[in-house]
């Protein structure tokens, strides 16, 4: 089951641990980790008041209502209660905490306007951040999340796998971002969630969205994209292709990003730290002379939310253990000349690794 009912009970148990009184959760990827309630992030509030022991109580407005009963929330044990337009609704937050409480937990992602209001209807109450309590129970997916990112990583390898029907000198970034953006959704995702098709110089800005460049015969061409699948869950995957015979230069140094990124995948197992996966990545990069050139960690989980612990980063010693999903995406970028990075997402298992994004890594040409 991809939003199990007895996760607001391991919740609680971490909330209690943490020295919290309660977590107040906005719309957000928690929220949907918790109840599995896929909730509009609006001005209007809708806030799931889980206290370290007793009922959840899920406020919504009332125009929400139907979908928050719509949804699996109410399975999950939490009660619904609603305000109207033109009523206060933090008096609720109160309410539903039942007495004074010490500190609370809010939503990372919670908009500033929510935080200030809380702290005045909660004067006494110390505010921290959800993510204590909830990140490590994300960052270790279940067999049935990993099902579920596998099917992104299905569905995004469909798109790269079709790149040839799109990318060709003469069209601009933005025509082929259109009809990536296209088959992203026709392969089963329900959000389109970034697409990037950085061509030539625009290959070395890794966050690149697409532009009116046309594409020229020799150009590399990177192409990072993503989306989120009906289960909530998404895919994130880059290959660097090239139109026509790249510049030579170009094709030395994508040989050495090829192998870094290999030896960073292979270098996953439980127990190393995620530090070491990107000092794999890293290593070979820096001693080919390009270690200027990546200019950006490895890597970042992936889950409910594209980017999420754990992050595969310098100083970052946690060990990583079976079940933790994330990107291995070393990059290598020249400014005013162009780019390249590779991108799979991967998830530590028992004996090693797997990645979820199957298809090679060699240099595309079309
Ligand atoms: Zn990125
Ligand atoms: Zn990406
Ligand atoms: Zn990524």
């Amino acid at each position: 089951m991809l939003y199990p009912p007895e996760r607001l009970a391991h919740a609680q148990t971490a909330i209690t641990a943490a020295g919290l009184d309660a977590l107040l959760l906005t719309p957000g990827s928690d929220l949907r980790y918790l109840t599995g309630y896929n909730a509009h992030a609006l001005e209007r509030l809708t806030c799931l008041v889980l206290p370290a022991e007793g009922t959840a109580t899920l406020i919504v407005p009332r125009l929400e209502r139907p979908a928050a009963e719509a949804s699996p929330a109410p399975g999950t044990g939490v009660a619904v209660i609603d305000h109207v337009d033109g009523e206060d609704p933090y008096p609720l937050v109160r309410k539903a905490l039942g007495g004074p409480v010490r500190a609370v937990g809010l939503a990372d992602r919670m908009w500033a306007a929510q935080v200030l209001a809380l702290r005045a209807a909660l004067p006494d109450a110390a505010q921290r951040l959800a993510s204590e309590v909830i990140a490590p129970l994300r960052m270790r997916k279940t067999p049935a999340e990993v099902a579920a990112l596998r099917e992104a990583g299905a569905a995004i390898d469909a798109v790269h796998a079709r790149m040839g029907e799109w990318l060709r000198a003469g069209r601009t970034e933005a025509e082929v971002g259109l009809d990536i953006a296209r088959a992203i959704r026709e392969a089963g995702h329900e959000t389109v969630d970034f697409v990037i098709v950085a061509s030539g110089p625009n290959g070395a800005s890794p966050h690149h969205a697409t532009s009116d460049r046309v594409i020229a015969p020799g150009d590399p061409v990177v192409v990072d994209i993503g989306g989120t699948m009906p289960s909530g869950y998404c895919s994130d995957s880059t290959r660097t292709y090239v139109v026509g015979t790249p510049p030579s230069e170009f094709t030395g140094y994508y040989e050495v990003l090829h192998a870094a990124q290999k030896a960073a995948v292979a270098a996953v197992r439980p127990g190393v730290s995620a530090s070491s996966v990107d000092a794999a990545a890293r290593s070979p990069i820096a001693d080919a002379g390009y270690g200027e050139a990546f200019v950006h960690r490895t890597g970042h989980g992936i889950g409910l939310d594209g980017h999420e612990d754990p992050y595969i980063v310098t100083g970052n010693d946690l060990p990583l253990e079976p079940g933790m999903a994330f990107s291995v995406e070393p990059g290598i970028y020249l400014a005013g000349r162009h780019g390249a990075r590779i991108e799979d997402i991967v998830v530590c298992t028992d004996g090693g690794v797997e990645r979820l994004n199957t298809l090679g890594t060699e240099l595309v040409e079309l």
